[in-house]
């Protein structure tokens, strides 16, 4: 079975206000919010709002050339908004072999602490 069956996941259910989140950022295109199991003092998801839209990196296309742009501006903005500008990380877990767990892209930005390189 495709762990990326392309099936709604719970992030369609946040960005319908169905179940709440921390929002930290929005706008007409992206969503960020808190994640509910953070792995560093900041840990922001940043998620497109297209529906139907991009389940994992390795799926993008030309035509999501502009999402991801604006994903990963809005990573910076979070940044800002969090104080985090000094020292963050953007991460997405692509595939079952990155532990990717919800099929609706993501990018996960980390901060508030030192991080460690490589990463494990
Ligand atoms: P992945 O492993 O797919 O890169 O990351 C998925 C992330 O989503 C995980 O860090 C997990 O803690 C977070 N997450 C899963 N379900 C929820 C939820 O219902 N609310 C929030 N805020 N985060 C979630």
């Amino acid at each position: 079975v495709d762990a990326d069956s392309g099936a709604p996941t719970i992030f369609d259910k946040i960005i319908a206000k169905e179940i709440p989140a921390s929002i930290v950022y929005e706008d007409e295109k992206v969503l960020a919010f808190r994640d509910i199991s953070p792995q560093a003092p900041v840990h922001v998801l940043v998620i497109p709002k297209l529906r139907g839209g991009l389940t994992q990196l390795g799926k993008a296309e030309p035509r999501h050339v502009e999402i991801l742009g604006q994903l990963l501006y809005a990573a910076k903005i979070v940044a800002e908004k969090e104080g985090i500008l000094d020292g963050f990380r953007v991460v997405i877990n692509n595939g079952p072999d990155a532990c990717q767990s919800v099929y609706h892209l993501h990018l996960h930005i980390l901060g508030g602490r030192q991080m460690k390189w490589p990463p494990g």
